[in-house]
């Protein structure tokens, strides 16, 4: 509570850039353990760890428990195996506002470091079958960690993931994923939710877990626009079987691997069944005598699923993980992320206005010019990013703001001012930026005086006559 008292006057006092760090972004330390067959991902989060397990094999969850040797006052990170069989996730729905596959995702490699932030939604039933509220923000951070860990291992380390909240949801969580997926949707009972978290935190996608998957492991939209970049999954698969980092992949543009999604051709030059044209199918391997498999290969493509996405440019164990212009989940991943990681902006990494430039008068107001590109970008994937423009003028002498302007968004860059100090006193200007995902000041201009010009008087015309 003393946290959010500081955040909450924090925010007021710099209104309206959001607290930083934001209450919803939480410090997650990470722990990674790796050797031949052997991965631990273990997250902690104000004091709560969580963690994942592959050993040869075999997986466990790592979970925060009682230590019975402490008379169950001390906690400590259990393993428990997994012996259930994972079912499979469900087979991606194509989104209705699915961007086209990139058409050459080498032509367009850019390996700026983008950071795809999640906003996390679990329900009721599943903090309770986690062990209760305490547990959640560590086992969401562990469902981006085990992204982020994947894309590293990948050969991605320029695209992280970060797991917003996390959000309880009044889901009601009692049928199955096409109802949960339904429920985020637009017109469903939860879109209001996941749109007002949006504005809270600037997230690109939404994932949600529950508790009653219907026999499956995930769901969600494949190749997803702002408005479907939408998944969910059940509880027992998100973190052990790598569904959540499976579901957000599909949002990214991936697809399962070539029998399951149905093509059987057999590629002349791989030998294998592949989708003919395409690059962006998982993948299992060795050709063979499958071991391992990418956390979007199917069960059916054989062998345990382990933190890898496919890329042929990649070595797992001795066995390249991709097979070129086949399966290379990577390409797509490169072309993708970029535009991802921009559905929404989050607070901090808002597009910052350049500084208010020419200022001057007219007809009787001053005005200050706004840059509005590049900044304003108008639109990513039928989003607006900037909504609104704000002008503070703060007096030199005191550094007091005499007058905060709503600009609107004008199209010609000029925000008119009302002239409440006019004269020689001398001003700076600031432009903020709005939009739904924050907002941001940027820097000051250079000092100027508000001008007072009388309107020239009307040119005398000839008398009207009644
Ligand atoms: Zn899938």
């Amino acid at each position: 509570m003393k946290r959010l008292i500081v955040t909450l006057a924090l925010a007021l006092l710099a209104s309206p850039v959001y607290a930083d760090p934001p209450p919803w972004a939480h410090d997650v330390k990470k722990t990674v353990t790796k050797d031949f067959d052997f991965e631990e991902v273990v997250v902690e989060v104000d004091g709560v760890k969580a963690g994942y397990r592959y050993d040869h094999g075999r997986r466990y969850d790592l979970l925060w428990e009682r230590d019975p040797k402490a008379l169950g006052l001390r906690h400590r990170l259990h393993a428990h195996e997994v012996t259930k069989v994972f079912p499979a996730e469900r087979d991606p729905i194509v989104a209705p506002d699915a961007l086209p596959a990139v058409a050459d995702p080498l032509a367009v490699a850019d390996l700026t470091p983008v950071v795809i932030d999640v906003n996390y939604f679990y329900t009721a039933q599943v903090a309770a079958a986690q062990g209760g509220e305490a547990n959640m923000a560590a086992f969401a951070a562990l469902t981006c960690e085990l992204s982020n860990q994947t894309y590293a291992n990948s050969g991605l380390g320029h695209i992280t993931w970060r797991c917003l909240g996390p959000f309880k949801a009044a889901y009601a969580d009692t049928t199955n994923l096409d109802d949960a997926l339904a429920w985020m949707s637009a017109g469903g009972g939860g879109a209001a939710d996941i749109a007002a978290k949006y504005v809270l935190t600037g997230a690109d996608i939404s994932h949600l877990v529950i508790n009653s998957g219907g026999g499956s492991c995930g769901l969600g939209y494949i190749n997803s626009g702002t408005g479907t970049a939408l998944s969910t999954s059940d509880r027992t698969c998100v973190n052990s079987n790598l569904s959540g980092p499976h579901e957000m992949g599909h949002n990214m543009g991936f697809h399962h691997d070539p029998a399951t999604v149905g093509c059987t051709t057999i590629s002349p030059t791989s030998g294998v069944p592949y989708c003919n044209g395409s690059y962006n199918y998982g993948h299992s391997w060795p050709i063979g005598a499958p071991k391992w498999r990418s956390i979007m290969a199917y069960p059916g493509a054989g062998g345990t699923r382990i933190t890898q996405i496919s890329n042929p440019n990649v070595i797992n164990n001795g066995f390249p993980t991709g097979i070129p212009n086949e399966r290379d989940n990577a390409r797509v991943a490169v072309a993708r992320a970029p535009i991802v990681s921009q559905f929404r902006f989050s607070p901090g990494t808002f597009p910052v206005p350049r500084p208010p430039g020419q200022t001057g008068v007219l007809t009787g107001r001053t005005y200050v010019t706004i840059a509005l590109s590049p900044d304003d970008l108008a639109t990513f994937n039928g989003t607006l990013v900037i909504t609104n423009y704000t002008v503070a003028f703060r007096r030199v002498s005191d550094g007091v703001v005499t007058d905060t302007v709503n600009c609107g968004k004008p199209q010609n860059g000029n925000c008119t001012i009302p002239l409440t100090v006019p004269g020689t006193v001398l001003y700076t200007a600031t432009a903020a930026a709005i939009g739904p995902g924050g907002s941001s000041a940027g820097p000051p201009s250079g000092p100027f005086t508000k001008q007072l010009v009388t309107p020239a008087p009307a040119a005398p015309g000839k008398p009207t006559v009644h």
